[in-house]
């Protein structure tokens, strides 16, 4: 230990960093964490979290407009963007500031500066030159979105990262991608009463995800409004007197407040010195790392995003954790990146766990598929047309329910329980087995006996 001024240099306080460094404390480890922006990481100061917020207040918007037929007469509701902007400034502060007393109480010594590597045992803080000597060194540093450097005019565009703090709300916001971020800010921003529209290079959005989901989320945007353009592309962006317009590989000419980009995110190691260290990098720029999330170099690990295995809070949070418990507390173990709960905070919302149709379709040579779509119970009353989607996808030679995918109200909430019974392996008669709780939505999901179709692979 002589030689070395830390157990363990922790670059990155996000979710995967503060818990490796937490957990390595207290199993003796002497850790220093350097954070270069906020502590939290992506998901308490510009993701999840301030995301969820917002996602929370687009929903009232309905919540209002359903409100009439349970009685109730609601005035012209009014919306103050800034004022939603502060409250939430105030929760991730607030978050902020535990995530710093839990590393203190923990013994982590935590400083507000960039961190670089100078070789496989040497960091240098920016904030103060100083060079700190560790015995292991672990890089949580997540990612960062991307911008199409090369688009005339992409400047004038946002990522997520801007979107939370906008002084003006957008009356007209072009948001480019398919993925999580866009589609989720599609949605908030419409819901919040925003004219939005996403351009997606692709046929549909969401890919990855179960063309049940995909379809029936894309139907349910256009009905709420939001516009769509499929296979095309931003080809350059301008500054106008009303604001700034965009223009399209396709031809097309778009006029808005703002336009964002959520095209995905790389990981966070430019300058990061890893060169010096001897760490490698991946074709995309992650750091590949084995099951333990050991680089190439034996003594330096890297968790969470920057690792670009599956980009999600609670992944980061288990590698972090895994890594403390296997490098310093003598229990070493390793994640299962198998059968991970997500969600897409939409609304309506996406709940998924395990693989989709197509997926099921490329591994399995028998399945039964269950699928219901009906009109919620609260939109016998509010007289709102969306239906909400849920599917079961069952090996049928195990009688296994190897996916599950829901659209509606809560579905995320249901997809975490799910994960459990996913998890366990249940099968089709597990769920047949389990008495429906009623008068819910989730009960449709012990309740389908009759399957929607019986794939059979050919030959
Ligand atoms: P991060 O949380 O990104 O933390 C990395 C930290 O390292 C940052 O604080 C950064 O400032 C710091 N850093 C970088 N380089 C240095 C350096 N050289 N020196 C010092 N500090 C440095 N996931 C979910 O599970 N659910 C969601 O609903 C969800 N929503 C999201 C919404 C948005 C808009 C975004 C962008 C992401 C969302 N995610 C969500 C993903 C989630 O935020 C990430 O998977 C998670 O934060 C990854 O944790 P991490 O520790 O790897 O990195
Ligand atoms: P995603 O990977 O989810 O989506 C990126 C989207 O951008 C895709 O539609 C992709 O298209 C498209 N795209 C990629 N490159 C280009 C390009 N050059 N030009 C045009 N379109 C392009 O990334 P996000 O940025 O949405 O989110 C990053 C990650 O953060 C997510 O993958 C997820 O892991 C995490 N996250 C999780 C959330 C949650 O759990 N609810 C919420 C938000 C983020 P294509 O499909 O054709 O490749």
């Amino acid at each position: 230990m002589t030689d070395f001024d830390v157990d363990l240099f922790v670059i990155g306080g996000g979710s995967g960093g503060v818990r490796a460094a937490r957990i390595a404390a207290g199993h003796g480890a002497k850790v220093m964490l350097a954070e270069e922006f906020r502590l939290g990481g992506a998901c308490v100061i510009r993701g999840c979290v301030p995301k969820k917020l917002l996602v929370m207040a687009s929903r009232f918007h309905d919540a209002f407009e359903d409100a009439a037929g349970f009685g109730w007469t609601v005035p012209e509701p009014t919306f103050d963007w800034p004022a939603l902007v502060r409250a939430k400034e105030r929760e991730i502060t607030r978050l902020e500031g535990l995530y710093a007393q839990t590393q203190e109480k923990a013994g982590v010594r935590v400083v507000k500066s960039r961190a670089v590597l100078e070789d496989a045992n040497t960091v240098r803080l920016l904030a103060n030159g100083r060079r700190i000597r560790a015995r292991h060194i672990l890089i949580a540093t997540g990612g960062r979105p991307n911008i199409p450097a090369d688009l005339p005019g992409a400047e004038y565009a946002i990522s997520s990262n801007e979107a939370f703090d906008l002084p003006v709300f957008p009356k007209r916001i072009l948001i480019a991608g398919g993925g999580y971020i866009a589609v989720e800010f599609a949605g908030l921003f419409a819901g919040l009463g925003a004219e939005v529209t996403l351009i997606y290079r692709g046929e549909n959005i969401l890919r990855g995800f179960d063309e049940d989901m995909r379809e029936g989320l894309r139907n349910a945007y256009e009905k709420r409004g939001i516009r769509f353009i499929f296979n095309d592309v931003f080809s350059a962006i301008e500054k106008t007197p009303e604001g700034l317009a965009a223009r399209t590989k396709g031809g097309l000419s778009l006029n808005a407040d703002q336009v964002m980009f959520a095209i995905g995110r790389s990981p966070n190691v430019e300058g990061l010195g890893l060169d010096k260290a001897g760490v490698l990098l991946g074709k995309d720029n992650e750091i590949p790392v084995d099951a333990f999330s050991c680089t190439n170099v034996a003594n330096i690990h890297a968790v969470g995003d920057v690792t670009n295995r599956v980009n999600l809070t609670p992944v980061a949070i288990r590698e972090g954790h895994a890594y403390a418990d296997t490098v310093f507390g003598g229990k070493p173990w390793s994640v299962d990146h198998a059968d991970i709960p997500t969600a897409v905070f939409s609304t309506p919302e996406i709940g998924a766990v395990g693989i989709t149709e197509i997926q099921a379709k490329a591994a399995y040579a028998a399945l039964d598929i269950y699928r219901t779509s009906f009109r919620p119970m609260k939109a016998t009353l509010s007289g709102r047309e969306e239906r909400m989607i849920m599917k079961l996808i069952v090996d049928a030679n195990t009688d296994r329910v190897v996916g599950v995918h829901i659209l509606g109200e809560d579905a995320g909430e249901m997809a975490q329980l799910l994960g459990i019974a996913v998890k366990m392996k249940a099968r089709k008669a597990d769920f047949d087995a389990t008495m429906a709780l009623h008068p819910s939505a989730a009960e449709e999901l012990v309740t389908m006996r009759t399957p929607s179709e019986r794939w059979r692979r050919a030959g």
